[in-house]
């Protein structure tokens, strides 16, 4: 594959004209670019040379905050085809016809490193779809792991804290990280999956994705199912060994940006197959185990995967910047014929993306093109950077003057739901933690995989204190006593005085 990451720049001159002046921000040329206003050639600086002042202004504003999950990330632009027949569950538009295409961009992401960080690292990997649809934005914020760490959201920010760096140190910290997921064993079918083989993928496009998430799928009728997303990579599951990946991390941190970019720009596109898995309502109301856990897959045994299309990925962001650091994806950012379900997960990712876009890029940060290409109606008006603020159109409702009104077809396909039961705070933290996590274990890795993965876990174990090595090793021997055993063993040769 030739190295379009290293000829962007020649590719860019090649391909463009310099045919006109530099300018300030207000558009006015500028005559001499290289040097400021100076009295004499020894100084000191005029305060009038606006060109200066203005560039050192906005240099200076430069930086937007840095997301605090899922930091460093590759994007890209493409379509989604249907190939199949899915109506018979929702009248969501974007699956309305075999054949029919939609634009959609995508965020690859690793989750705890900073803006600059490897992507080879041992980590879950965000995979973000915006689909770009006739019934508006719809966002698919999932990850290449079918779970995740923990099932209640009032955990997230502790378990993110415990991820990152240390208050004082400023260094990852194993006791932090290690400490936190041993007192939440509901983080332990995670915990095996990012410390197997796939806790490495090679890349953004040998990986699979998932909606992970729960969702409400409505049908034209308004008859509703559960359902879970998947996306299998067709370019085979590729993953780095643990040597390579250390590697890579120092010599090349920008891997997984770089093969993305480079595969796209010389048209090797990479494309996905997506399928659901759907469960009915009795289904869920019977199900042994709570379909709405996000630390739970839904066996494909009982649940089989239905193929719904694909997606391609055929085109490279022009501006970093404006495509991907800008790019804000929300689980709230569903469509007629999608609902949310009561996983309480999502339900908290419904109101927490859309709180950090206002923060990170402002409350106009669905005007930026790349979130919203379309043209909006509603009553929304002002705030910073309000670029498309509706001109004349009447900011209030009810209205007698061609203001937008309700949905006819949107109600329909939001249906009452029923719900019911004792507010309280429930903590789920013993709610069958160890399951899923022995079936991964024992029938989902083979021998080779299980001891990779003994490895990994002791690699990172090892560094931290001695009693939370103890109840890791006791979590894990719920999974299955072998293994509790194998990570005892391996820990002996690296034991530390006691905290
Ligand atoms: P199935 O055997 O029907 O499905 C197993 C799934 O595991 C397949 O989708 C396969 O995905 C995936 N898989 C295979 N090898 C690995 C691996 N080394 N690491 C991670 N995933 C792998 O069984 P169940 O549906 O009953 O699930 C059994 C266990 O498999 C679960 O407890 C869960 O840990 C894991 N799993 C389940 C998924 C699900 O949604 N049901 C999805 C992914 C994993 P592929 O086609 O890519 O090989």
């Amino acid at each position: 594959m030739s190295d379009k990451v290293a000829s962007q720049l020649a590719d860019y001159k090649n391909n463009s004209k310099n045919d006109s002046a530099v300018t300030t921000a207000h558009g006015t040329p500028i005559g001499e670019k290289d040097a400021v206003l100076t009295v004499g050639p020894r100084g000191p600086i005029l305060l009038q040379d606006n060109a200066f002042v203005e560039e050192m202004a906005h240099f200076d504003r430069e930086r937007i905050p840095e997301r605090v999950v899922h930091a460093k990330g590759a994007g890209a632009f493409g379509y989604f085809e249907v190939t199949h027949d899915i109506t018979k569950y929702t009248a969501a538009k974007v699956f309305s016809n075999i054949g029919k295409k939609t634009p959609i961009a995508i965020r690859f992401s690793t989750v705890a490193g900073e803006a600059g960080s490897a992507d080879t690292v041992r980590d879950p990997r965000g995979f973000a779809m915006k689909f770009y649809t006739e019934d508006g934005i719809w966002d698919l914020v999932g990850n290449n792991t079918p779970i995740f760490f923990i099932r209640d959201p009032i955990l997230f920010p502790h378990f993110i804290h415990s991820q990152k760096r240390n208050p004082q140190t400023h260094v990852k910290d194993a006791n932090m990280f290690w400490d936190f997921v041993t007192l939440r064993p509901e983080t332990t079918h995670q915990i095996l999956f990012v410390f197997s083989d796939r806790g490495i993928p090679d890349g953004h496009r040998h990986m699979n994705g998932y909606g992970s998430h729960t969702f409400k799928l409505v049908n034209a009728e308004g008859k509703t199912v559960y359902c879970k997303f998947h996306h299998k990579t067709d370019q085979g599951i590729r993953n780095l060994d643990v040597k390579k990946a250390d590697e890579l991390s120092g010599t090349n941190p920008d891997y997984g940006i770089k093969d993305l970019y480079n595969a796209i720009a010389t048209g090797n596109y990479p494309s996905w197959t997506t399928y659901i898995q759907v469960m009915t309502m009795e289904q869920a109301a019977a199900s042994k185990f709570n379909p709405f856990d996000l630390t739970k897959i839904w066996p494909q045994g009982d649940y089989p995967l239905i193929p719904v299309g694909k997606f391609v990925l055929n085109r490279n962001p022009e501006n970093y910047f404006a495509d991907v650091e800008q790019i804000a994806f929300s689980p709230a950012h569903m469509i007629p014929g999608i609902e949310p379900s009561p996983d309480k997960m999502l339900l908290g990712r419904l109101f927490s993306y859309g709180d950090t876009h206002r923060h990170r890029l402002g409350t106009n940060y669905l005007q930026l093109p790349v979130n919203c290409p379309f043209k909006v109606r509603n009553y929304q008006r002002d705030g910073p950077q309000a670029v498309s603020n509706q001109g004349g159109a009447p900011n209030y409702h009810p209205n007698s003057f061609n203001g937008p009104d309700a949905d006819s077809r949107a109600k329909a396909l939001s249906p009452p739901f029923a719900v019911s039961g004792e507010a309280t705070r429930y903590d789920s933290g013993e709610e069958d933690n160890y399951s899923q996590p022995r079936i991964f274990y024992q029938k989902t890795l083979d021998q080779g995989a299980r001891e990779r993965l003994i490895s990994n876990i002791v690699g990172h174990l090892k560094d931290a204190a001695d009693f939370i090595q103890e109840r890791a090793i006791k979590n894990f021997s719920q999974v299955d006593a072998t293994l509790g055993q194998k990570l005892a063993e391996g820990l002996k040769t690296h034991r530390r005085a006691n905290l």
